[in-house]
């Protein structure tokens, strides 16, 4: 064994809620986990300003906050929370051997992956800098400061329209921007868009820059980009929210954990483990449906039991 190796029971990749809260119940049940946090750590919920919808806060909370709260609680613990990222995973065998790109090399009886989704941007040369300040990728996290406002939210598939009703029930006035000229969503879907009154769809259209003082104040469109009908000008918004997809953290495991089409972990729902045994994924790589702080802790949760039973009934 190298001399920057570690020994553990439990691994758990990722620092999101899933993360933390497997960290949580993991060294609570005296298994010493170590948890790798990525690149992100706290994971998306630390790009989001306020939380008011994580139960146990009747005030509300701040992303950063929630997540250093949760970090701190798996700390008291013993979690043994180390930054770096995981470079390769080798599950071929038990123990499994983990290398990040620190040089650590980890020998874990068992891992869970919690390392997320990312949503996809649209790679606009201001959305990062307006993140907080009227850009966002989750209308559940953030719409409720829209309130009375006008907002657009760009994409044409389920999680657009998704978005667009949830915030058209608060906002004043939606603007679905979807650049071909039809959405790619589900029927129902697009029948309740269009039955809403204050849901403007503007199809067609795409979307190139962001423009506001210190937050964002609208954004600049072009309509039939590239045709002799070609129009280009500014839709003054208050919020700007993507749902053009999201995409799951997995490229590390390439070709080894079985992923769904959208590649996202299968699991053997209502458990957390995959098709290795040992292995056990929570949180939003293994979710395309609910994507919830709370949700993704509540997994973390029960991977965290899972791999006690695990190790309970396959000792190394
Ligand atoms: P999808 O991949 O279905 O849709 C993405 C949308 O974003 C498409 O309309 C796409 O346009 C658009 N888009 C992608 N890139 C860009 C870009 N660069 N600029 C502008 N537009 C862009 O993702 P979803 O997140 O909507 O859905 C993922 C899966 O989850 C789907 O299977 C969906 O059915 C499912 N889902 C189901 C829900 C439900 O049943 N209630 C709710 C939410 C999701 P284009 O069409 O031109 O490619």
């Amino acid at each position: 064994m190298a001399e920057n190796t570690i020994k553990t029971k439990c691994l758990i990749i990722g620092s999101g809620p899933a993360g933390y809260t497997a960290a949580l119940y993991t060294s609570r049940a005296n298994l010493n986990p170590i948890v790798i946090e990525g690149n992100q750590p706290g994971g998306q919920l630390t790009i989001t300003t306020d939380v008011e919808n994580f139960p146990g806060y009747p005030e509300g909370t701040t992303g950063t906050g929630l997540m250093d709260d949760m970090r701190r609680q798996a700390e008291r613990f013993g979690a043994d929370i180390r930054s770096g990222f995981v470079t390769s995973a080798d599950f071929s065998q038990r123990p499994f051997n983990i290398k990040t790109d620190s040089g650590l090399e980890i020998e874990a009886e068992t891992v869970i992956i919690s390392t997320g989704a990312s949503a996809k941007f649209l790679d606009l040369a201001d959305e990062k800098r307006y993140m907080g300040m009227g850009v966002s990728a989750c209308a559940t996290c953030d719409g409720f400061f829209y309130r009375g406002k006008r907002v657009a939210v760009v994409g044409g598939g389920d999680t657009a329209c998704e978005e667009a009703l949830y915030l058209s029930n608060l906002a004043k006035e939606v603007f679905l921007i979807v650049r071909k000229d039809y959405l790619r969503a589900s029927k129902v879907m697009q029948q309740r868009v269009f039955d809403k009154p204050n849901i403007t769809v503007l199809f067609n259209t795409n979307t190139i820059g962001l423009y506001g003082e210190e937050f964002l104040e609208g954004a600049r469109l072009v309509e039939f980009k590239g045709t002799d009908k070609e129009r280009v000008y500014e839709l003054t918004i208050d919020g700007f929210f993507l749902a053009i997809g999201h995409r799951p953290n997995t490229e590390v495991l390439a070709g080894q954990i079985t992923l769904d089409e959208q590649g996202y972990i299968v699991t053997d729902a209502p458990h957390t483990s995959t098709n290795i045994p040992g292995v056990f994924a929570a949180g939003d790589v293994a979710d395309p449906h609910y994507r919830q702080a709370i949700t993704a802790a509540g997994s973390g949760c029960r991977a965290a039991l899972d791999v006690e039973r695990f190790i309970g009934e396959n000792p190394i």
